[in-house]
């Protein structure tokens, strides 16, 4: 037994520490031990990694990463009211776990933390979203991270690792995809948060690539997914018009149909079109 194994059930911690949770900062607190340790497993080795943690609330997961053997947890949370019960973890494994009071969306995690990074968080779905575009929207490729694991509702997930010519293909997935490999890793009812949100939820696992599957321009890609979707009932030649005065021949030259709608278009085909356009 370790003295993380010591500390008390994290029923007991929120009642210690009068954590009732709070609709507006998204708070659905999972509290079985044996389901973040199982969260924490789908992070991948952990041993030789530090590990991002946001939004740690009562300290479920960041429990199990430290138990699954992080080198290091940087833990973000937004919430003061749970600094303290996540000292307490702190103090039963010294030297291991950072708690930073503040919002994720704020703060620059390279100035704590020493790569190889993971990152693992059940975050509120907002917040979650935006974050993960922007750590697939770095400046560079490779990104500081190594692997994502992240809570999603089970329709966000769906879109994360959509294919073409479904409904839940777009943006998301194509931004997922074209860098990184993701998969759905884990479901989880309603009933495995307290409180239970109203929707089914989806842990998705991400693995940076080191290079993209198809070569393209980041931000030019960004521009033709964006246009496409933006319009996705649309024919491409009608939704993709803005880009170019002949981009009908250009959808042509790069062997998609200017008929078709983006949802047909795979990875590959925006791919081209976008270096076509920079070309
Ligand atoms: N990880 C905990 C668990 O699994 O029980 C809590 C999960 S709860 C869904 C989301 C947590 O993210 C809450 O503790 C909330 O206070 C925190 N949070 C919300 N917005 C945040 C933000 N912008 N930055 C950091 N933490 C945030």
């Amino acid at each position: 037994m370790s003295a993380i194994d010591d500390l008390p059930p994290l029923r007991e911690v929120i009642a210690a520490h009068q954590l009732s949770a709070r609709k507006s900062l998204g708070q659905n607190f999972l509290l079985d031990l044996n389901l973040t340790a199982k969260i924490a497993r789908q992070a991948g080795k952990l041993d030789e990694c530090d590990v991002l943690e946001i939004g740690p609330g009562p300290g479920g997961l960041t429990r199990g990463l430290l138990s699954e053997g992080a080198r290091r947890v940087l833990a973000v949370e937004k919430d003061s009211r749970c600094i303290p019960a996540l000292q307490e973890i702190a103090a039963a494994c010294p030297g291991r776990l950072e708690i930073l009071e503040g919002d994720a969306l704020e703060i620059d995690p390279l100035a704590h933390l020493t790569p190889p990074i993971r990152i693992a968080a059940n975050l509120p779905y907002n917040v979650g979203t935006e974050l993960l575009i922007r750590w697939l929207t770095p400046p560079e490729w490779p990104p500081f991270w190594q692997s994502l694991t992240l809570m999603f509702q089970r329709e966000v997930a769906e879109r994360i690792v959509a294919r073409p010519g479904t409904k839940a293909y777009g943006r998301l997935a194509i931004l997922a995809q074209w860098r990184a490999e993701a998969r759905i890793a884990m479901s989880l009812p309603p009933g495995a948060f307290t409180p239970p949100p109203k929707v089914s939820s989806a842990v998705v696992h991400l693995t940076a690539l080191p290079e993209p599957r198809y070569p393209a321009n980041a931000k030019t890609l960004e521009r033709v997914v964006a246009a496409a979707f933006n319009q996705r009932r649309k024919m491409l030649r009608a939704a993709l018009r803005g880009l170019a005065h002949d981009i009908e021949d250009r959808l042509i030259a790069v062997g998609l149909r200017p008929t078709d709608r983006a949802e047909q278009v795979p990875l590959e085909g925006f791919c081209a079109l976008a270096r076509n356009l920079d070309g």
